[in-house]
């Protein structure tokens, strides 16, 4: 576990890197991502994977073990305070049948795992399989079966993830290593964000504990597959090439989790060390583009709304900070 002088150093050369906006940032990475499988069981319409031609776009596979420890050892040997540590990036995790293993090495080797996953195969039998270890698990759902369904692309499914949450919840209750965010999409087809979430949250046990949370999604334009660039105005730096490290199943290094088609390849985590690569040429261009307001010269950034007003709302360097002083 580090100490506490080692967090503030950390927060310190992190929130001073982003400032100063330095090609070389002083931190090592804030935030640890590896894709556990670009494959998915549902095709949401707003995602990448609804596009019919996603899977021609990179290669589709899976995280070994081999390779996850891979990543861990190296992700150790960088440094760094954060001990969460995300498995997850473009697909339905899940869908890798090694899963609970990652999970159980990620914890034999001092990290808390999180990832989202769309619930469907977040079975009891699986939930059993993985709450010895602990985890944070984020899930999107709906209040409205016919919604969801359309929205994720996939009938008959509701019932199930809705019986899959509420063991999801009762466990969370039990089990303090258990943490769940439900997270309401509703709102991307219809009606209003706060109503929709209200009536989601009344789907499940008016007492619950506080490691399950209730919240609304913010659609963000990743890929470029939403329109939602809709005004280039106020300008705000990304503090993703900052803060997050994220990799594919096959070890290429991207932009960050909205990366989801490796527009941005950074390097090769496999084959570099995590220093190597965060303080290589790629990553320095890649920093030099959005400090000079130039978003448009990185490719996975091209379509992003996150620099501009509309997509920056919650994510910002003082959330990263306050992320890292919770643990
Ligand atoms: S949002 Fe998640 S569950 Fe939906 S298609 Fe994309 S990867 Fe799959
Ligand atoms: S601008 Fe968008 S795509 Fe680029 S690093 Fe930031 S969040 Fe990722």
């Amino acid at each position: 576990m580090p100490s506490v002088i080692s967090k503030i150093k950390h927060i310190a050369e992190l929130g001073a890197s982003y400032a100063l906006k330095l090609r070389r940032p002083m931190n090592p990475p804030y935030q640890f991502s590896i894709e556990a499988t670009n494959r998915c069981n549902f095709k949401c319409q707003f995602c990448p994977q609804s596009n019919p031609k996603h899977k021609d776009i990179r290669p589709v596979g899976e995280l070994t073990l081999e390779n996850f420890q891979c990543f861990v050892k190296k992700v150790k040997e960088a440094g760094g305070s954060n001990r969460n540590l995300s498995i997850c990036l473009d697909g339905e995790p899940l869908m890798n049948k090694a899963f609970p293993e990652l999970i159980k090495i990620t914890r034999q080797e001092g990290f808390f795992p999180r990832f989202s996953s769309n619930g469907r195969l977040l079975t009891p039998d699986m939930i059993e399989r993985l709450a010895p270890y602990g985890f944070l698990a984020s899930v999107d759902f709906s209040s409205d079966a016919e919604v969801f369904e359309t929205i994720r692309g996939r009938k008959g499914d509701f019932e199930i993830i809705l019986e899959n949450l509420r063991y999801l919840v009762d466990k969370a209750s039990k089990e303090p290593g258990v943490r769940v965010e439900i997270i309401d999409i509703t709102h991307f087809s219809q009606g209003d964000a706060e109503a929709s979430l209200k009536k989601m949250r009344g789907l499940f046990p008016e007492k619950i504990p506080p490691s399950v949370k209730f919240w609304s999604r913010e659609f963000h334009n990743f890929g470029g597959h939403l329109d939602l660039q809709k005004q280039k105005t106020g300008y705000k730096l990304c503090p993703y090439p900052w803060t997050s490290f994220t990799a594919t199943w096959d070890g290429n290094v991207v932009a960050c989790c909205r990366d989801t088609e490796a527009k941005t390849i950074l390097g090769n985590v496999f084959e570099q060390s995590v220093l190597e690569i965060w303080r290589g040429k790629p990553y320095q261009e890649m920093r030099e583009h959005l400090a000079a307001k130039h978003p448009e010269r990185v490719r996975a950034c091209v379509k992003c709304d996150m620099p501009w007003s509309r997509g920056s709302k919650r994510w910002g360097i003082g959330y990263a900070v306050s992320s890292l002083l919770r643990r």
